[in-house]
């Protein structure tokens, strides 16, 4: 492998510019906007193990300086959101947790554990914490029962699931007994990326493409995906999906896929629709860790102004490049009011609880 060396500095001289957040402080906030947030994370201390597993994909200082901030639930993190006109922030586990655990009793018992810590973090700001589930999804039957006593019991909003289970995803057979609880509770999903239980031969001897660089999107795009193909969005047509980080390159292919579906090596599978329309109809995508007004164009126009949702990736990505960059996006304010938080409140039915 060729070794690169970046001299120090050469991000600022590159084309696609990383602001700082000195570059904001002197800028004037063009449409200071209230914002809903989705992919915040947290860390419990009985976790941290788990956590370890993703030290393979992100720098040792990036780990360092999220595990602080992730184990915080108090004045910080509610400093950083005022900050940033951040009003609500829905909470959910940093990954992988128990999607790597073993033992499937183990990972039961310590989802239980984990959903009700961030209860009792909610019912102490119900006006500024909501939270996903972590489930357990080693056994499909017991994660549909968690999730429901999640959303009826605990108000959460949905659950996070980090990627695939032992090897399973969430397209096999034997999830059908969650998909259908899930619909049933009007309860979205949030497919968040994690590692498969293989290596690709195409990552050897890049560390770098390991993780949210390149074979995040890659495998979480691919996993959303078989669903759409095995026709489980067929089958439940209420099932939400939610895809982070732009939705995982998805928005920019929807044409492809429409394209070349039918002439794929599917043998007898069939659906009654294109692969673009479930994704429309089923998926929505947030903006965490993607500030970008050509990626934002491209997600509004391909996936519908109603299906692109504000995001920061909290504390994985900064909450004033992503505050900024939301604030000052070009698109219409029809368009900034419904992906800042409009299109949040309608998902989650905020505004009824
Ligand atoms: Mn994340």
């Amino acid at each position: 492998m060729k070794g690169i060396t970046l001299a120090a500095g050469a991000y600022s001289a590159s084309a696609i510019a990383m602001p700082s957040p000195e570059t904001f402080a002197g800028s004037i906030q063009s449409h200071p906007i209230g914002k809903i947030g989705l992919e915040e994370h947290f860390m419990v201390p009985e976790f941290v193990e788990y956590l370890a597993d993703t030290y393979q994909n992100i720098s040792p200082a990036l780990a360092k300086r999220g595990l602080e901030a992730l184990l915080d639930f108090g004045d910080k993190r509610i400093e950083i959101m005022d900050q940033n006109r951040i009003d609500f922030s829905i909470l959910s586990l940093a990954g992988p947790g128990v999607q790597i655990e073993k033992d499937p009793a183990v990972a039961q018992r310590r989802a239980k554990s984990v959903n009700d810590i961030l209860a009792k973090e909610m019912q102490k700001r119900p006006t500024r914490y909501g939270g996903l589930a972590h489930l357990a999804m080693q056994n499909p039957k017991e994660a549909a029962n968690e999730l429901e006593r999640c959303m009826r019991d605990l108000k959460f909003q949905g659950a996070m699931i980090n990627g695939q289970t032992n090897g399973d995803y969430l397209d096999h057979d034997k999830y059908s007994v969650f998909w259908e609880r899930a619909a049933a509770l009007d309860a979205p999903i949030y497919i968040h990326p994690g590692n498969p239980i293989d290596h690709p031969a195409v990552y050897a001897g890049h560390p770098e493409l390991w993780g949210p660089v390149c074979s995040w999107a890659f495998e979480t795009a691919a996993h959303a995906l078989r669903l759409v193909f095995a026709g489980v969005f067929e089958r439940y047509p209420k099932a939400r999906l939610i895809l982070g980080h732009m939705g995982e390159t998805l928005p920019l292919n929807l044409w492809r896929f429409d394209s070349r579906w039918p002439i794929s090596h599917r043998d007898a599978m069939t659906l009654p629709q294109p692969p673009s329309f479930y994704i429309k109809r089923n998926i929505v995508v947030t903006t965490s860790g993607v500030c970008s007004d050509i990626s934002l164009r491209c997600a509004l126009d391909a996936m519908g102004d109603k299906n692109v949702l504000f995001s920061v990736d909290y504390p994985f990505e900064k909450t004033d490049v992503a505050s900024h960059f939301m604030e000052n996006a070009k698109i219409t304010e029809a368009e900034r009011q419904g992906v800042a938080s409009g299109n949040a409140k309608r998902l989650f039915h905020l505004e009824r609880k």
